[in-house]
């Protein structure tokens, strides 16, 4: 069992931390509470926080004369210059975080896809971020940042929570300034790595390998690259590359019913009938039972607490309206 760091992840407050909507409710996120336990949630309601009262009249962004506006519905006060002090103020006043979960649609907290009106009310094709999640998107750029709606989806959810935690685990080795550490991470996440992105895991593998330059000239190239790699969520076909890979390590140690098995595990996975983590469970029971140090500390076999993974999806189907 891996031992994770808790991240510190800034929260849009109103998800599962406080009624502050503009209609005094809290949202419910499964996301958010199955979380709660497991990261720091740095609470913020950006609104409420520049003045505004619970319950209150909506707000929306209007382009207008070339920029975007922060406008209030029926009272039409605007509240750009406000919105856009505290965001500035507010993340200048908190540590570093490690990830962010950020209500969607909304023109404070989306990241993507909030509507814009023009001055009259009316809506345009323009879609925009938020006024706090612009700020935060720009200050953080290489963190875990989604709009929790999205992470009910089990691909999304994964990868927010694999960069998550590997960022996290990456800026203690930073802190540390020790190149050995930085070795240890690499070789640790190499399979992982190679299932989210081969040629960015062998420019980091080269990186490592230059011992001459100093730390400070590494890590940051390091840093660059490791952002490249986690840009994306890792694919079905990378995946089976590293699954065959690891089983190559046991092949031959395995009987050929087993080996039929694995293979079959494989073949649902890919077809989407399994989810991955059937082929990591045999995978995993095998470097148990073997005792392959070196694959034991793969984050491969657990990218973030499993207590966090979701498979449930698989189940969903109703198979008695089919
Ligand atoms: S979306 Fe953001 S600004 Fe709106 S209520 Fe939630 S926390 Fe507050």
């Amino acid at each position: 069992m891996r031992n994770f760091k808790k991240p510190d992840v800034l929260v849009s407050k109103c998800l599962e931390h406080g009624r502050c909507r503009y209609d005094g409710q809290m949202i419910s996120s499964d996301f958010v509470k199955s979380t709660k336990k497991y990261f720091n949630y740095v609470p913020v309601c950006p609104e409420v926080e520049i003045g505004l009262s619970i319950p209150r009249n909506s707000l929306k962004i209007v382009f207008e004369n070339e920029k975007f506006e922060f406008v209030q519905n029926i009272t039409n006060n605007n509240y750009t210059s406000k919105i856009t002090q505290f965001s500035s103020d507010f993340l200048d006043s908190i540590e570093n975080i490690d990830g962010a979960v950020l209500k969607h649609k909304s023109p404070s907290c989306g990241i993507k896809n909030v509507k814009v009106y023009t001055a009259k009310g009316n809506p345009t094709n323009q879609k925009t971020e938020g006024f706090f999640a612009k700020e935060v998107l720009y200050r953080y750029s290489n963190i875990a940042i989604e709009e929790e709606s999205r992470l009910r989806n089990k691909r999304i959810k994964d990868h927010f929570l694999t960069k998550l935690y590997t960022i996290k685990d990456f800026k203690e080795v930073k802190e540390s300034e020790s190149i050995k550490n930085l070795i240890e991470f690499h070789t640790n996440n190499k399979f992982l790595f190679m299932a989210y992105n081969q040629k960015q895991k062998d420019i980091l593998g080269n990186i490592v390998g230059n011992h001459n330059k100093n730390f400070d000239k590494i890590i940051k190239l390091y840093e660059k690259h490791l952002q490249l790699l986690l840009k994306r969520p890792s694919a079905i076909g990378s995946n089976i590359n590293v699954l065959m890979h690891i089983f190559g390590y046991m092949s031959n140690k395995i009987s050929k019913d087993e080996k039929l098995l694995f293979i079959d595990s494989l073949q649902r996975y890919h077809d989407e009938l399994d989810c991955l983590c059937v082929p990591i469970i045999l995978l995993k029971s095998w470097v148990i039972r073997f005792n392959v140090d070196y694959l034991k500390k793969q984050t491969y076999f657990e990218p973030f607490p499993q207590e966090l993974a979701d498979n449930s999806e698989m189940f969903k189907r109703d198979y008695w309206n089919d």
